[in-house]
């Protein structure tokens, strides 16, 4: 079974159809909104795999032990675990005050250490896993306004660095997608001049799309990836170069 954390929407809802549509059992997880029904999972008969969703918050310990616990009865164990739930809340560092420090962190950083930590176990007993984690850009070429966020994200590679080397012999890889800019709500906000200012420090001169991120994703979670671990794959549109 997949695990995708964040997914009624943005990428981690492409992530979920785009493991679906490979066949596999997904669960999507969701803060408030489950995700929005899609044509192709109207019915068995179009059927891949199966996409159920269920409520998480990743802030919350026992939110994500019951809804791991849940689909784990329902679908079996997590053998993907796609940990891509974050926020940000940006505002320069002289007035980030430590709430908007804090709740970044503890969704963008610990909500991944807490998703992990609870889908790991049976990956260990199984002896097989793929676990990857959505960073970002941010983490290797900072951005102003984004402390909070891009300490979180920088800290996911280390996380999985580390990760990596305790899990190897099991036969479970971790690694991390570092995405650029992509359209979803995530960068609604950001206004036009911002977007067209960050689109132009992208070689590729566009914004990516969470079907992108999607197919990298599934790449790390696919076979053909079975000695990649502990690696930083960006999808950034060239962005930052392998930084
Ligand atoms: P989004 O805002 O559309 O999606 C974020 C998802 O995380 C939502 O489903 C939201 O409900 C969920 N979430 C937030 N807080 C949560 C919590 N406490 N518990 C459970 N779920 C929670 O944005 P997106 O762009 O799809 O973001 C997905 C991931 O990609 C994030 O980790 C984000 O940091 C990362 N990312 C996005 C971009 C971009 O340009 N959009 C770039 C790099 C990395």
């Amino acid at each position: 079974m997949v695990l995708v954390t964040g997914a009624n929407r943005g990428i981690g809802l492409a992530c979920a159809r785009r493991f679906r549509s490979l066949g596999d059992r997904v669960a999507a997880t969701y803060r408030t909104d489950p995700p929005p029904a899609h044509p192709d999972e109207a019915g068995p008969e179009k059927a891949g795999g199966e996409l159920v969703s269920v409520r998480c918050d990743v802030t919350d310990p026992s939110s994500v032990d019951e809804a791991v616990a849940g689909v784990e009865e329902r679908l079996g164990p997590v053998e993907v675990l796609v940990a891509n739930a974050g926020i940000t809340k940006d505002t320069l560092l002289l007035r980030m005050g430590e709430d908007t420090w804090s709740e970044v962190l503890d969704t963008d950083l610990s909500g991944v250490y807490r998703v992990v930590r609870r889908a790991l176990g049976p990956m260990v007993r199984a002896h097989r896993g793929r676990i990857v984690l959505v960073s970002s850009v941010v983490a290797f070429v900072g951005s102003p306004g984004q402390v909070n966020y891009a300490a979180a994200k920088a800290g996911l590679v280390g996380l999985a660095r580390s990760l990596a080397r305790e899990v190897g012999s099991r036969g479970i890889t971790v690694n991390v997608v570092a995405p650029g800019v992509v359209e979803t709500d995530m960068i609604a906000d950001l206004g036009e001049s911002r977007l067209e200012q960050l689109t132009s420090l992208v070689p590729l001169g566009r914004k990516c799309t969470p079907d992108e991120v999607a197919g990298a994703v599934a790449f790390l979670a696919s076979e053909d990836a079975a000695y990649i671990t502990g690696t930083v794959l960006p999808v950034d549109g060239g962005m930052a170069m392998g930084l």
